[in-house]
């Protein structure tokens, strides 16, 4: 028999949609880095998925665990709270000012409006998939408070997003590669109109007053077309991650959007699970955007990878209409506000306070993206560089001036991934392929941690570029 430290490749099944061929085994964590066991260090410059926000290896964080589980490892979240979780929903429910408001733990049976308590839902067993779908059956249960005969069961999402993998999430999501072998178990109660993507979807000679209209326009029609007392809520990443890479909205687009669902009381979802807490340089991402949506979705950044956590921040119209039917929200699961989570989560939170690690978000974001532009504009197959705060991403064609979208058989997303993790190279690199995974263009993202310096954006940088010289050199 074997014994439970022998690595069997075969026996780790499971396998990531943009994986490269075999996995490399990772012994140790350190700042940007993470060291193989074969002894080589890899610079980890998109944090993982955008996770890694105060780099790896951080003992405060590490002593903040292990203090946790020394005092208590798990008490039932339909009865109990523990210190750490309630006072990380305090520090989340203060970082937006009042906009998003009280309540208590998401919890089996237990009261949303508990004395007191300012906070809704920490959702935190796992992470941004259940964030999300918490959030569509909050709505939906809003809804159902208000009357229990609403009409409202629908959702309208946008093209090209990614709200997780449950589920719930694929459907609302529009990441075709790993949405189609599940489509006969997935609901069809899910809309979608088009996302604003203004490297994309702007028309030549449209201005971004006109595209903003068309886009809200769009929307209603949406709406018109499904019935707009159908409609729970409108669903957007405030910057679209993973799937059209780092895409912020033009000025003034959420606000037209936010004017459509108001017109016809439908909620506003924000999932902010890959660009919010502190990504793009402002805690909460919708405070760049002019409007605060209804339920707010964290993830990544929040436990940061030291614990899976994600949570829902809610403002005071969800509350007030879970108070009518007696503030309970339907929804519970064993390892929710897991206390070694919260305890991880509260200390990440704090350093990020305490360092003040969103000036050095925003200047080194910044400093990234002018170094981007020089080293790379010129390339003949970089389409465009766009993002914001420490989250950018480079998008690839086979053609700048028409924009057409390599060919996906050339396989230049996965690529970029797997020339960067081999020897020489040494960088972690998250990418994702355009015309294969049903929209366009392949892209590379990089969302290196907060605490990153200028030494390391230069170092990161130069090993991106070559790593793309590389490849286009290659495919001639
Ligand atoms: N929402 C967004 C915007 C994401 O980027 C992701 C993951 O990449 C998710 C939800 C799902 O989060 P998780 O993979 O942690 O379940």
């Amino acid at each position: 028999m074997g014994s439970i430290t022998e690595t069997r490749s075969e026996a780790y099944l499971y396998k990531h949609a943009h994986s490269n061929d075999s996995y490399l085994t990772v012994e140790a964590g350190s700042g940007l880095y993470l060291k193989l066991s074969d002894g080589r260090e890899i610079l980890d410059a998109t944090g993982g998925a955008a996770v890694s926000a105060i780099g790896h290896g951080n003992k405060r964080v590490q002593k903040a665990i292990v203090a946790q589980l020394e005092q208590v490892e798990y008490c039932y979240p339909g009865f109990f709270k523990t210190a750490c979780a309630q006072q990380l929903a305090d520090h989340l429910v203060k970082s937006t000012n009042g906009k998003m408001v009280r309540a208590a733990f998401l919890g089996s049976g237990m009261k949303l409006l508990s004395k007191g308590a300012r906070y809704i839902d920490i959702s935190n067993r796992t992470v941004g998939s259940e964030a999300m779908e918490a959030a569509m059956k909050l709505a939906r249960q809003y809804f159902l408070e208000l009357s229990a005969e609403t009409p409202r069961y629908r959702f309208i999402a946008r093209e090209g997003s990614w709200h997780g993998a449950t589920i719930g999430t694929l459907a609302i999501g529009d990441f075709k590669a790993r949405k189609w072998p599940f489509e006969a178990l997935l609901s069809d109660n899910i809309s979608r109109v088009s996302a604003c993507n203004p490297y994309r979807g702007m028309k030549t000679g449209e201005t971004s007053t006109d595209y903003i209209s068309r886009l809200a326009q769009e929307l209603e029609d949406e709406f018109q077309r499904v019935g707009p007392d159908t409609v729970c809520a409108f669903i957007a990443e405030p910057m679209v991650g993973t799937t059209l890479g780092c895409v912020t909205a033009l000025p003034g687009y959420f606000q037209a959007i936010r004017d459509v669902c108001d017109r016809h009381g439908a909620l506003l979802i924000f999932d902010e699970v890959m660009c919010g807490m502190g990504r793009t340089g402002t805690l909460h991402a919708w405070e760049q955007e002019g409007v605060v949506p209804d339920i707010q979705a964290i993830g990544k950044a929040l436990g940061a990878g030291y614990a899976p956590i994600s949570a829902l921040l809610v403002n005071e119209r969800v509350i007030a209409g879970l108070k009518q039917g007696g503030g309970d929200f339907s929804h519970g699961q064993t390892y929710q506000s897991y206390p070694a989570s919260c305890a991880a989560a509260l200390e990440v939170q704090k350093i990020v306070e305490e360092e003040d690690l969103l000036a050095n978000v925003r200047r080194m974001g910044h400093y990234l993206g002018s170094l981007l532009h020089d080293r790379l504009d010129s390339h003949p197959n970089v389409g465009n560089i766009r993002g914001r705060g420490l989250f950018w991403a480079i998008e690839f064609v086979a053609d700048k001036i028409s924009k057409t979208p390599l060919d996906s058989r050339l396989g230049v997303a996965k690529r970029l991934s797997s020339t960067g993790l081999k020897e020489g190279y040494d960088i972690s690199l998250f990418s994702a392929s355009g015309s294969a995974d049903g929209w366009h263009g392949d892209h590379v993202l990089l969302a290196p941690p907060y605490t990153i310096s200028a030494n390391d954006v230069e170092e990161i940088v130069k090993r991106v570029c070559r790593v793309i010289e590389t490849i286009f050199d290659d495919l001639g």
